[in-house]
């Protein structure tokens, strides 16, 4: 198939040939035309698929007119189409791809998130502009300033919108709808269905169009997975090995914690590795230099949190790293989708420690795959490790967020260690340096669900700061 039989205009296709793209992706086969058919639609598509071009192609098509060269004027301060994403990164991310495709249209694009000036972001407005992608916070603030009106509006687009609802943006969403014209056409991204967004979608979308490319939480399988069982004090040592060893010269690190990221970046920098952490916390400045330092090879490791990572696009990623294994299991599933993308292939290893037995279970339950084990040479745990891991030993899988330090709390170590009697696979013995996974023992295993969120269906607060146990201590220091 090509992006022509699809229905595009010439303008598009120009652009999209100039990307190199020879054809759709398959979720762009299936959106494309349902979105230029003026339908409502919910989308499941997990990142890297292309579900951006997905979007973004019929959209701008739409917003010149239906012989496709008749765009309408759009008063000051107004906006036709509006795309929400839960982040800075992935709203800079999206409002790229819209310059990029929409480079031979004469439609006025611009961008707004906040932890910068909102100034410039009112004067952009001014003059209205066609496609406004913005981040929910920000959005509230400027319509408070009387900066962005929505009576012109005809598309709405939300991105991601599992990853909106995770992050609490459930009541800035329903104050923006509040605010738009009823009649518009609504596109729901989405890489997951949860009850949550079934609930929004029925609210927001009439008699949608419902397409899925990929089913569920399937780990994309072009991505070679592995995990190196590892004790936790080793897994900084570990890292530095594994990167050194292997050359890799562009690696994202997944922490569940700002504290651990910024700790681990210090950490390879020390050890002569360029790195730069990116998270939250970050100052917008900050995680754009980062992102494209790394981007241009001059930082060899980015270590990021769940949400900083969220729609980091980096093509052909080589390798991600799991410093930690996610909370939440789904968000392994977005992590290692950061690796293979647009049919690259992809590699993906997870260091898992004694307490993480369970999180890993959970996430082998949800991709329903086991992931292999491979000890390194010189890194062996002990036997309690491997054990724990192997019974599925640790805190459950929880709602994950990245606010604050708190991922979890430090675990005694009394707790981590597995119950007594339990046939242990023994590290290091006359074994090649990788050693295969042994059977999994009968153990009671952790479901991956026990999710906490408050009354609202905001992520709870952290609880607890936890460093002490997680701190990144040399090799051997324990
Ligand atoms: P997305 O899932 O929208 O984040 O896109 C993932 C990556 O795929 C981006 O780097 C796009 O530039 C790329 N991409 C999108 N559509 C295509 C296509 N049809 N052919 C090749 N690459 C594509």
């Amino acid at each position: 198939m090509s992006f022509s039989s699809l229905g595009l205009i010439e303008p598009l296709l120009r652009a999209v040939a100039e990307q190199g793209y020879t054809s759709p992706s398959p979720i762009q086969e299936k959106a494309i035309p349902a979105v230029l058919s003026g339908r409502d639609l919910m989308a499941a598509a997990q990142t890297g698929t292309g579900k951006t071009a997905g979007f973004t192609l019929p959209l701008l098509q739409r917003l010149m007119g239906p012989d496709g060269a008749s765009r309408k004027r759009v008063g000051a301060n107004r906006v036709r189409a509006l795309v929400l994403t839960p982040t800075r990164e992935l709203a800079m991310q999206v409002a790229e791809s819209v310059a990029t495709y929409g480079k031979f249209l004469p439609l006025r694009h611009t961008v707004v998130f906040g932890g910068v000036g909102i100034n410039p972001q009112m004067m952009a407005l001014r003059k209205g502009v066609d496609v406004l992608v913005a981040c929910p916070g920000r959005l509230l603030d400027l319509h408070a300033q009387n900066a962005v009106r929505f009576d012109e509006l005809e598309v709405l687009v939300l991105d991601e919108a599992d990853r909106m609802l995770d992050m609490g943006f459930i009541h800035d969403i329903r104050r923006i709808l509040r605010l738009l014209p009823t009649k518009r056409q609504n596109l729901l991204f989405s890489a997951t269905f949860a009850e949550e967004i079934r609930e929004l979608a029925t609210s927001l979308l009439q008699e949608p169009l419902s397409i899925e490319v990929a089913p569920r939480n399937t780990t994309a399988e072009r991505i070679e997975q592995l995990v190196h069982p590892v004790d936790k004090a080793n897994k900084p040592a570990l890292l530095c090995h594994l990167i050194k060893s292997h050359d890799w010269k562009q690696v994202l690190v997944f922490t569940r914690t700002k504290h651990i990221a910024n700790r681990l970046a210090e950490k390879l920098e020390r050890e002569g590795i360029r790195a730069a952490a990116i998270h939250g916390n970050k100052s917008q400045g900050a995680r754009t230099s980062a992102l494209s330092g790394f981007k241009s090879g001059e930082i060899r490791v980015l270590v990021a949190t769940d949400i900083a990572a969220r729609g980091l696009d980096i093509d052909k990623l080589p390798q991600v790293i799991n410093f930690e294994l996610p909370n939440v299991a789904e968000d392994y599933v977005h992590r290692i989708g950061r690796t293979g993308r647009a049919g690259a292939d992809g590699h993906a290893i997870s260091l898992v420690a004694a307490d993480e037995g369970k999180l890993l279970r959970g996430i082998e339950k949800l991709i329903k795959q086991d992931i292999e084990r491979q000890v390194v040479a010189g890194f062996e745990p002990d036997t309690q490790t491997l054990q724990a891991i192997e019974r599925g030993i640790g805190q459950p899988a929880r709602k994950g967020q990245e606010g604050g330090d708190a991922g979890r709390a430090a675990r005694p170590r009394s707790q981590q260690k597995p119950r007594s009697g339990a046939a242990a696979p023994k590290s290091g013995e006359g074994k090649p340096a990788s050693a295969k996974r042994s059977p999994r023992p009968a153990a009671k295993s952790g479901n991956g669900k026990g999710r906490s969120a408050t009354a609202d269906g905001r992520p709870q607060q952290s609880q607890t700061k936890q460093h002490a146990n997680q701190s990144v201590r040399p090799h051997g220091n324990r």
